[in-house]
């Protein structure tokens, strides 16, 4: 594994300033130490079409299991992983590990679309980024077309022109990219009809507000405006039923959740593919 940390961007790490600087600087040095002795993992959440019921992909999330067998969740260290500079090496372990991960599954006669993989903005902009993306598929033998980047909206409002060409040469190699949280971001629209972009994805906050008085409102507008630009909508968050069949009639094309799958190490994902991903080829 790499060792070298880059120091990231102050201006990203801003929600858990809340933390005591001792406090921080504590769980910083942590991170750097689990990192280096592999206590970070992956869990893998299934995503599924929602007209077929078929497992079509899935996303690599980030986990850490502390010493003292604590699980610490990405929202928790992954900005201080942005704020440190670790998220660059972090980020390259991530990708190559998905990209095997992919690899041993097809091998094993399992061959969902894609894996989808989370890029931080910090990552995203450092000038390697692409040559790591292209290794992380040269070693691990992953054709590029079962590979999605899940970047947020920060990624394509910062320093456009150049995210847009590195957004293009992604594309031309044939990888896949979704915008992660979809419409919680406050960047234009006018990006979504420059950028190659190929997935929407709702964030869980709106699937949620299906069982409020808001109701579906917002899912649908995401939904119509992914259709009317010819992208692909995945809801992620579906913890109900009713979750489900709101989305399926919108016509929201995919779907993850906990209805259907939490996210899950390895072995029990392939319990999970042996009793309902063959199932519902
Ligand atoms: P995200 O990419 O939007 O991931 C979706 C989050 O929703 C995950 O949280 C997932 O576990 C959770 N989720 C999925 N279905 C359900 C559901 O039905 N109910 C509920 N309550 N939650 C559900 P998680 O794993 O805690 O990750 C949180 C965020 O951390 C991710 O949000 C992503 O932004 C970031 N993250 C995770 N792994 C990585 C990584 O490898 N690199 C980077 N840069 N960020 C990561
Ligand atoms: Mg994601
Ligand atoms: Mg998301
Ligand atoms: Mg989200």
């Amino acid at each position: 594994r790499c060792k070298t940390y880059q120091r990231g961007s102050y201006t990203l790490f801003t929600r858990k300033m809340g933390l005591e600087i001792r406090e921080r600087a504590t769980l910083m040095q942590h991170l750097h130490e689990a990192f280096d002795a592999e206590r970070l993992f992956l869990m893998y959440q299934p995503q599924i079409e929602l007209s077929t019921k078929r497992f079509i992909g899935l996303e690599a999330l980030i986990r850490w299991r502390t010493d003292d067998g604590q699980l610490i969740p990405p929202t928790e260290f992954i900005p201080l992983a942005e704020y440190s500079g670790l998220i660059v090496s972090l980020g390259a372990w991530v990708l190559r590990t998905a990209c095997f991960l992919m690899v041993r599954l097809q091998k094993a006669g399992i061959s969902p679309e894609r894996i989808a993989v989370n890029v931080s903005v910090v990552q995203f902009r450092q000038d390697d980024f692409v040559d790591n993306v292209r290794k992380a598929l040269n070693d691990s033998g992953l054709p590029p077309n079962h590979l999605e980047l899940e970047i947020t909206e920060s990624v394509t409002m910062a320093s456009a022109s150049m995210f847009e060409a590195r957004l293009h040469e992604l594309k031309n190699m044939g990888i896949h990219i979704a915008i992660d949280d979809f419409g919680t971001g406050f960047s234009s629209l006018s990006y979504l009809d420059k950028l190659p972009v190929d997935r929407l994805k709702i964030d869980r906050a709106f699937v949620q507000q299906i069982d409020t008085p808001e109701g579906p409102r917002i899912a649908e507008l995401i939904t119509q405006l992914g259709k009317k630009l010819g992208l692909t909508v995945i809801a992620e968050g579906i913890e109900t039923q009713t979750h489900w069949d709101v989305l399926s009639a919108m016509g929201c094309h995919e779907g993850q959740g906990f209805l259907m799958g939490r996210p899950m190490p390895e072995d029990l994902l392939l319990e999970w593919i042996k009793e309902f991903g063959m199932a519902s080829k």
